[in-house]
């Protein structure tokens, strides 16, 4: 009989949506979709390159477990470039995906005794992998009226005995917040009261910055850095999803234990991704700079062109490349928008409790698509509101 940690497992709900709006656009029906969370760029070409001559090259077996050599260094020179701050190689792992990364912490820290905190509305697959590990999931919440920031002081109160992990997660899927330096400055001081506590900051989004709030990546913290967790990759910074690339950095107490997992798992991750993701990192960059001037101003046509709407009300995405607009004032609930928004007019979107019950009354769309595709949507959008 199936466990009942497996039957704890959620999902992610982009997926069905992104199955069912492929399915009606089969049938003939014009879809536009705002739904999965992916770059609609595609792979950098002098990247598929270095993967394709990986593969000429013979690269054909297993590599080292925790990634090729070459590849863990120039992930640590990236964080020196970008941060000005340095990282051991032998603390980086490399893993098929982000999500491994969620996943990995979970289970290293996660106990049927313990408690893991994390963002809510927040990705999914933290409280299904927390739940998964047996240990109780407590959100903390993500509020609309401060920008989709978390209150520092909020996190710190629901910190017990119990705790294990605090996860956090900036530029933030699915609100497209940051949360401001002073917000994390306090957290920061504050988990100094709690030395056994770890910390894994989620931050796969942190080259889609849009200006206005600095990101501040939780590496330019000494005093956290022996309990801390990054979780970074190349699935979103350089357009590589479907490749399943994406690296943690784990304080020494962790990274042989997160290595075994690995190895348990997955052995280690595919050796022509390695280099194509070694070329992405050493390359040039203005791919980069490229989709985060796209995400940025298709994310500004999205935002104001929701709050012209009646009733809909979105704040300002800050990073990543979604809008989460408050749909609140209409009778339907998230789910319901969202499954006739997409059989009605042909949009796709997830409901705002995809991401947990606090995103109830919210929706959220991708902004990883054409400015016209965009237009087009609201437009049907603005149709389908008419009509409530
Ligand atoms: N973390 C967040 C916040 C994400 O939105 C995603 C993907 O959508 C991931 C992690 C996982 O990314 P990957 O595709 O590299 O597994």
């Amino acid at each position: 009989m199936i466990t009942n940690r497996s039957q704890n497992l959620g999902t992610e709900t982009a997926f069905s949506v992104l199955s069912k709006a492929n399915k009606l656009a089969d049938q003939g029906k014009e879809i536009i979709n705002l739904g999965i969370g992916q770059p609609d760029f595609s792979t950098p070409q002098h990247i598929v390159e270095a993967g394709i001559k990986a593969l000429r090259d013979g690269h054909h077996g297993y590599t080292q477990a925790s990634g090729i050599p070459k590849l863990r260094e120039a992930v640590c020179a990236d964080i020196y470039k970008r941060h000005n701050v340095e990282i051991s190689p032998d603390n980086v792992l490399i893993v098929p995906g982000g999500k491994v990364i969620i996943f990995f912490s979970s289970m290293l820290l996660g106990d049927y005794d313990r408690e893991i905190l994390y963002p809510n509305p927040g990705f999914p697959i933290y409280e299904s992998a927390i739940r998964f590990s047996g240990a109780k999931a407590v959100p903390y919440r993500l509020r609309e009226d401060v920008g989709f920031s978390f209150s520092a002081e909020d996190i710190l109160n629901k910190i017990n005995e119990k705790t294990s992990l605090i996860i956090i997660n900036s530029p933030s899927n699915p609100t497209g917040g940051i949360i401001p330096k002073d917000e994390i400055d306090k957290l920061i001081k504050g988990l100094e009261n709690f030395p056994k506590i770890m910390l894994m900051s989620d931050e796969i989004y942190d080259q889609f910055c849009f200006g206005e709030i600095n990101f501040t990546s939780i590496l330019k913290y000494p005093s956290i850095r022996n309990r801390l967790i990054i979780l970074n990759g190349w699935s979103k910074t350089y357009a590589m999803t479907g490749w399943r690339l994406g690296y943690g950095i784990f304080p020494d107490t962790l990274i042989n234990a997160a290595e075994k997992l690995a190895v348990n798992v997955h052995s280690c991750v595919n050796a022509s991704a390695q280099f194509a993701a070694l070329e992405a990192l050493n390359g040039p960059q203005d791919c980069v700079t490229v989709m985060n001037n796209a995400f940025k101003s298709r994310s500004k046509i999205m935002f104001e062109e929701l709050n012209k709407l009646e009733l809909i009300s979105c704040n300002k995405p800050q990073g990543a490349f979604y809008c989460f607009p408050n749909i609140s004032k209409y009778r339907q609930n998230s789910l319901d928008f969202q499954n006739n928004l997409l059989d009605t007019v042909g949009i796709a979107a997830i409901a705002g409790t995809s991401f947990g019950e606090y995103g109830e009354g919210y929706l959220r769309f991708s902004c990883a698509s054409s400015e016209k595709s965009i237009k087009k949507a609201i437009e049907k959008l603005s149709l389908f509101i008419s009509k409530l």
